[in-house]
């Protein structure tokens, strides 16, 4: 077993489905010039075969609710002092505002360029979510990572 030190302030994000380790890295989109990150793929877990987890070094305020969109099944725990202060567990989120993108051309969102981009949950076992302006479905199963906005993109959006 590989041993990564613990941290004393910082972001545990254990019990990643094995393979989506990198897509969460990425849609965290941080600063890796600044932060000490360790990322383990396909460690050995005691509940669920394989996993990834993520420990970020002296960061506790990244919003990680929309993480559930990626993998519900992750666990969050906040450390302070070496210790586990909060332990949150991931859900699919009911409704998320600017991560999928609508890619209907005839949607207003792609017309109106200041338009939010809003998805609601239809139904969780193929967590599939309706845009809220024009209904087109998106599948958040299987290979749907061109469907998850970047957040270099949502930067430009908003200096528009
Ligand atoms: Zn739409």
């Amino acid at each position: 077993m590989l041993v990564i030190n613990s941290i004393e302030r910082g972001i545990v994000i254990d019990h990643i489905t094995a393979g989506l380790g990198a897509r969460i890295l990425n849609y965290l989109d941080i600063d890796t010039s600044k932060y000490t990150i360790a990322f383990i793929m396909n460690a050995e877990s005691a509940t669920r075969g394989r996993k990834d987890v993520i420990k970020i070094k002296d960061v506790v305020d990244l919003n990680l609710t929309d993480l559930g969109l990626i993998d519900p099944h992750a666990t969050v725990n906040i450390i302070e002092d070496h210790k586990v202060a909060k332990k949150i567990k991931l859900e699919i989120p009911e409704k998320v505002v600017n991560i999928i993108r609508c890619k209907n051309p005839r949607c207003v969102t792609s017309v109106e360029k200041a338009a939010p981009h809003i998805f609601h949950l239809i139904d969780p076992e193929t967590m599939e979510y309706r845009c809220e302006y024009c209904d087109d479905i998106v599948s958040m199963k299987g290979d749907w990572q061109h469907d998850i906005m970047r957040k270099e993109w949502l930067r430009t959006k908003s200096c528009e």
